[in-house]
């Protein structure tokens, strides 16, 4: 039997662009959508691993949600005809709460997802309004409602601080709203300013009064310590589960597994039986994406061998952000010794992990490490 791989699909399209945003996603309407669709499908029919079975799926974006259930469930088919799913595979899709629905969750449910991640943000409409999201603090605790009631046992939101105007006691609000509603994940985002964003050019301009860096570590703090108190394990520097609910998709990244990318600009990182490990980037945008699709052309237009070194870089990096830390085995003893006696590093039975303090300076450790 071959080897089970994680499958990750992205799908570009969202309501409109909220301005933080750098992932590749447009807020475009109509016929593009459809074709990129049947673009998707195909390529996905194509696949040079198809058959290979999938042991993790994850449909992100953009908003997988703002595709119609048809076209969200075509694609869907497509994969486990390409991937069929292992025993128990997580099958995940992003969902944004403005663009769900009872009737939606429902018919995913019913089709074979089984883990919802909802891009919550904040539970402030003033945030929301900031961010340019386009839903209400309402419309999430509704969507976990109707992800419960459709079935869905498993369910992630997205929280993000460091925001505009954000005040320790608006972040605590939040949290508290947050863990009120009793999901079984919680992934937690830093606002960061990335150029080509409308935020950029405020931030140029001096618009965004962002919380200094004291108050951010303030804000981290405070979400960890609360997230224990709620039952949740802290197993990933900004993820955080209740048992045994780890989000397995990511987890394959973490750890450097394969990962099969569909869609436009989606990410692969896949072995070639003669070129060793790989990773491909596909084009970016639907209209060029959907072009080559259709005229069978190379989707990938970045494509980079990882050789044993990068490999092993990118374990460091990846593995160190996880609770259980890396294998000890990846690193030079010397700057582990240093790290230990700062306080930023711990090691015990052959992997080295991230301390509490160690945890604010984790790219600092890492290159440090590599
Ligand atoms: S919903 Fe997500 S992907 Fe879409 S524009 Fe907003 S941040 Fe970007």
């Amino acid at each position: 039997m071959m080897s089970p791989v994680a499958v990750y699909v992205h799908t570009p399209f969202c309501p409109s662009k909220c301005g933080y945003c750098d992932f590749n996603s447009y807020a475009m309407q109509g016929q593009i959508v459809e074709r990129t669709v049947s673009a998707i499908c195909a390529e996905i029919e194509r696949s040079p691993w198809r058959g290979r079975p999938a042991k993790t799926i994850f449909f992100g974006g953009g908003t997988p949600t703002f595709l119609s259930e048809d076209q969200l469930l075509r694609i869907f088919d497509a994969v486990i005809r390409a991937h069929p799913p292992v025993e128990g595979c997580e099958i995940t899709s992003e969902a944004n709460p403005g663009t769900v629905d009872a009737a939606k969750f429902s018919a995913m449910r019913e089709a074979g997802f089984n883990r919802i991640s909802l891009g919550a943000q904040s539970f402030l409409d003033s945030d929301l309004i900031a961010l340019d999201r386009i839903h209400k603090a309402g419309d999430i605790e509704r969507a976990v409602d109707a992800a419960r009631q459709a079935g869905f046992d498993n369910v992630n939101i997205d929280l993000m601080f460091a925001l505009p105007h954000q005040s320790l006691v608006a972040w605590r609000k939040n949290l508290d709203r947050a863990f009120s509603l009793e999901t079984d994940h919680l992934s937690l985002y830093c606002l960061t300013i990335e150029p080509n964003t409308s935020f950029y050019k405020k931030h140029l301009k001096g618009q965004l009064d962002l919380p200094d860096d004291e108050a951010q570590v303030a804000m981290y703090d405070e979400c960890c310590e609360r997230a224990l108190s709620k039952g949740f394990s802290q197993y990933e520097i900004s993820n955080f589960a209740k048992p045994g609910r780890e989000c397995r998709h990511n987890l394959c990244y973490w750890y450097g597994e394969e990962y099969a990318g569909y869609g436009p600009g989606a990410v692969g990182s896949m072995t070639d039986p003669i070129g060793g490990r790989y990773r491909y980037t596909n084009l970016k945008h639907p209209e060029r994406f959907s072009d080559a699709v259709e005229a069978g052309d190379r989707l990938d237009f970045e494509r980079e061998s990882l050789d044993g070194d990068v490999l092993r870089t990118e374990r460091v990096m990846l593995g160190l952000r996880l609770n259980e830390g890396v294998s000890s085995e990846l690193l030079n003893p010397g700057p582990v010794k240093r790290l230990i006696e700062r306080g930023w590093l711990t090691e015990r039975d052959g992997r080295a992990a991230l301390t509490a303090e160690g945890r604010h300076f984790c790219s600092e450790v890492a290159l440090e490490l590599i």
